[in-house]
């Protein structure tokens, strides 16, 4: 019996649920889309450098336009779903029209945190959240720009605007940028970088109001000279919908580990799912949560759960390089600090296990890391080594080139992609970055291993010229 499944979000997380459930079945489900955003699935993650100027409006699109057709999803964009009737199991959408469900799918994100600063419903102020943002504030040129906020995003937005020559000024309430990932000596170095870059730094200071046409009020009543104001204050999960139909929610819409809501028929995945009593804000545990949900909603694994996905977040900015996962709760601790040369590390460690870290200009020593925190694998005993990248046998791509990683190696974390699926899709055919990008999604989440998959693709290549082929022997073994 084919079952109506409709997604409400056609962002990160539900356009991959739509994907994982034409990848798991065949006829059985019809699959319904609707969108709010007028476009067809993008990388969110990838507006911070679109912003910067590195490349294309078009290599931010995940599908073209004639996915939906080819894997038979009827998507309807730009409509909102507007109501939810539970019992009858139907909605009501931003058309005029009422669709019925078997199984309905909340994927709608979150929003900007909007702070009680006054005006900021004025002229010149932005967030910075989707295309039409990032459109809107990759127009201004010649003109001063105020950051409202200097976490992961604000830092990103900065770094992105200071590479356009746009004069830009980060106003932050904390002391040093990023305070919920870094302690005072980290976010100091990264404070140093932002300086280099020519970014004006107003930490420990609150905004109070918004002048359009003047710029921004601080608490000490001095005003910022300002054009524009993007605010990058945070987001909260859009859970209106959910509300309004009787499904509870905290933060976010609350869901078990089947990503069930408290009411029949209705799940929740991505930003505005809560799992556990946290809201990550981050898109790998929306990827993680469709896989699962795809399994259950296709039947293709009916004991499928989802058990939570570690934390890590990484910082998308020209020249600063940091990576940020779990938290210091550990017993042992150690940390290092070179700011001269940008580089910092901060490792907490229970017993042998890797529990947080703070990791910046150190890429080796960062994903090694990294991989012993999502594999939950013991950390070597030469601690220092661990935490300045030099105790291992090469995994960065950096520290011994391709051929001298492990088959096993992890390149593309967002998507789980491993060397040896590397390797097998281009002995397949695909021969470029943007076909081993298609055939194996590499490269496609937050895009910080498009260097490596570049350089395995030339390894590959060069590989594939030489008699004594390493590639070869490495997958015949
Ligand atoms: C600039 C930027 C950089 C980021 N960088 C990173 C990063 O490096 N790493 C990371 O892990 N995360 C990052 N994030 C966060 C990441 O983008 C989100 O975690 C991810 O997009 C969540 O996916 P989602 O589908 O749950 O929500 P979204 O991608 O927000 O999609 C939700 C969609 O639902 C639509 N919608 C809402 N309500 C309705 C409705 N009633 N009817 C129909 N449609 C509706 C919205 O319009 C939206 O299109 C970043 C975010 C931004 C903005």
């Amino acid at each position: 019996m084919t079952r109506h499944v409709v997604i409400a979000g056609y962002g990160m997380v539900g356009a991959r649920l739509a994907e994982e459930i034409r990848r798991r079945d065949g006829r059985r489900v019809r699959l319904t889309v609707i969108g709010a955003e007028p476009y067809p699935a993008y990388n969110r993650i990838l507006l911070s450098s679109l912003l910067s100027g590195g490349f294309e409006e078009s290599r931010v699109l995940t599908h073209d336009a004639g996915w939906a057709f080819r894997h038979r999803v009827d998507l309807r964009l730009g409509v909102r779903v507007e109501g939810i009737d539970a019992d009858a199991r139907k909605i009501e959408l931003s058309d005029g029209s009422v669709l019925p469900y078997d199984d309905l799918v909340l994927a709608t994100g979150s929003v900007p945190r909007l702070p009680s600063v006054q005006g900021l419903d004025g002229e010149g102020v932005s967030a910075f959240r989707d295309l039409d943002d990032c459109r809107r504030i990759r127009s201004l040129a010649d003109v001063s720009v105020a950051v409202l906020g200097g976490g992961v995003l604000g830092v990103e937005v900065a770094c992105a605007l200071a590479e356009r020559g746009v004069r830009v000024t980060v106003v932050h309430p904390a002391a040093v940028p990023m305070d919920r990932q870094l302690d005072a000596a980290g976010g100091s170095v990264v404070a140093s970088m932002l300086s280099r870059l020519g970014v004006g730094l107003c930490f420990g200071r609150r905004a109070t109001g918004w002048r359009p046409g003047d710029g921004l009020l601080l608490d000490d009543g001095e005003l910022l000279p300002a054009d524009a104001l993007v605010v990058t204050a945070g987001v909260v999960p859009e859970t209106a919908l959910a509300r309004a139909a009787s499904v509870e929610v905290n933060v976010g819409v609350v869901v078990d580990d089947r990503l069930a809501t408290s009411r029949p028929g209705i799940f929740a995945i991505g930003d505005c799912a809560e799992f556990q009593g946290a809201v990550p804000g981050l898109v790998q545990p929306g990827w993680d949560q469709a896989e699962v949900l795809a399994d259950l909603l296709t039947g293709a694994d009916p004991g499928a759960r989802y058990v939570g996905t570690p934390s890590v977040t990484r910082l998308k900015a020209h020249g600063i390089d940091l990576v940020s996962l779990g938290s210091f709760t550990g017993g042992e601790e150690l940390s290092f600090c070179d700011a001269r040369r940008g580089r910092y590390a901060r490792l907490s460690l229970d017993g042998d296990k890797v529990v947080g870290a703070a990791i910046l200009g150190l890429p080796d020593a960062g994903a090694a890391i990294t991989q012993h925190f999502v594999r939950g694998t013991p950390a070597p005993s030469d601690r220092m080594g661990f935490l300045l990248g030099r105790a291992l046998p090469p995994e960065g791509v950096a520290a011994g080139g391709p051929s001298r990683l492990p088959a096993a190696a992890e390149i593309c974390r967002c998507n789980r992609v491993t060397k040896r699926q590397l390797v097998h899709a281009w002995q397949s055919g695909a021969r470029t970055v943007e076909r081993l990008a298609t055939a194996t999604r590499a490269t496609t989440g937050c895009g910080s291993c498009v260097d490596a998959v570049d350089g395995i693709c030339s390894w590959l290549a060069a590989a594939d010229t030489s008699p004594d082929s390493s590639a070869d022997a490495e997958l015949a073994g």
